[in-house]
């Protein structure tokens, strides 16, 4: 298929586009390069650096490219900055998914693949994760997610719009190669932070909060690696075959792992020590988060290749070591 990736040269884009190449797809790439950058994406790739607010820029693009399916990751992702400049994330996350969408449907491209959020579950009833669970987002992020997500349903019911938004946990690791991987600015996970503490890169990592209700008493996650999550991406196609098909699948490994066990993880990995200080719980943060994958591995037949944190670890520190600067500085 010809597929439209929206910020693909973002963390998770830029995989799944390889991804889409690897399965003999036919990806396209448009991102205004805010966060992304282009080194992500192969030369060869289709590239366009264009906004979303610009319709019929997008909708010649849909139209020149024979585009029959787009794949939607551009997205701002900061909860912190989405509580303080919510019209930032309204106007980014929510107003520009509707351009896209009313081009889509206008151009007469009706398969979507939308990257949601765990984080529009709020703080979760229970654990495991299901999809069935109520969704109550405690941050702006998390609510323009689920304001695209209910916009979907409409969409499906009115225009036969068919679409699956996929609610990730914490996306991890790089390409197995080491060419491609996470680069954010400013930086803010887990991951990359305490490798770059490890490296001697930044000062130690703060360990935010130790006194949560958890086994070591640091927050629990779902660390699911991007190849695994670029795979489901792809794997769903078949699915929206059928006009007006709304799906909605977790993506996370369903496996909880905790602040410390992630730093032993890039210990044993890289063979450094990750100086770390125990710093006051961050704002906004449950104190565990983990998915329960069956749907998605049960329709979709979604399997996991990077079960354990050390071999997620692994691939990012390739990256990391390599690309000590990430892409092109
Ligand atoms: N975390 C931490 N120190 C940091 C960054 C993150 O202790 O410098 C913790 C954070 O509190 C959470 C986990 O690491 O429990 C994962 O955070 P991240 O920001 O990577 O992803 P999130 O779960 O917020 O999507």
């Amino acid at each position: 298929m010809n597929v439209l990736v929206v910020g693909g040269a973002g963390y998770i884009g830029s995989h799944c586009v390889r991804e889409l190449t690897a399965t003999g797809h036919r990806p396209v790439v448009v991102d205004n390069l805010v966060f992304g950058h282009r080194a992500a994406v192969a030369e060869d790739v289709p590239f366009y650096s264009v906004n979303l607010g610009n319709e019929s820029e997008i909708g010649k693009i849909l139209r020149k490219e024979k585009i029959e399916l787009v794949m939607h990751f551009a997205a701002y992702a900061y909860v912190g900055e989405s509580v303080t400049d919510p019209l930032k994330y309204y106007f980014n996350n929510l107003a520009s998914t509707l351009h896209l969408l009313r081009c889509m449907i206008g151009s007469g491209v009706k398969k979507f693949v939308f990257s949601s959020t765990c984080a529009t579950y709020g703080i979760p009833a229970r654990m495991p994760i299901t999809e069935d669970l109520p969704q109550a987002p405690i941050n702006p992020y998390g609510q323009t997610k689920l304001d695209v997500e209910n916009a979907l349903k409409a969409f499906a019911h009115a225009y036969g719009l068919s679409f699956a938004a996929f609610r990730y946990f914490n996306a991890a690791g790089a390409a197995e190669d080491g060419t491609i991987g996470e680069d954010h600015d400013p930086e803010t996970h887990l991951i990359p932070l305490a490798i770059a503490a490890a490296t001697g890169r930044r000062p130690e990592l703060a360990v935010f909060g130790n006194d949560y209700p958890t086994p070591d008493g640091t927050c629990l996650r779902d660390y699911v690696h991007v190849d695994d999550l670029s795979r489901a991406h792809i794997a769903v196609f078949d699915k929206l075959a059928a006009p007006g098909a709304g799906l909605f699948y977790n993506l996370g490994t369903g496996t909880p792992t905790s602040v410390l066990e992630v730093l032993r993880a890039i210990e044993t990995v890289t063979g450094k020590k990750v100086p770390h200080t125990i710093a006051p719980r961050r704002a906004g943060d449950p104190p565990a988060l983990y998915a329960d994958p069956a749907k998605a591995r049960h329709e979709l037949g979604w399997s996991i290749k990077y079960p354990g944190i050390e071999a997620i670890v692994a691939t990012a520190w390739k990256w990391h070591e390599a690309h000590p600067d990430g892409f092109g500085k």
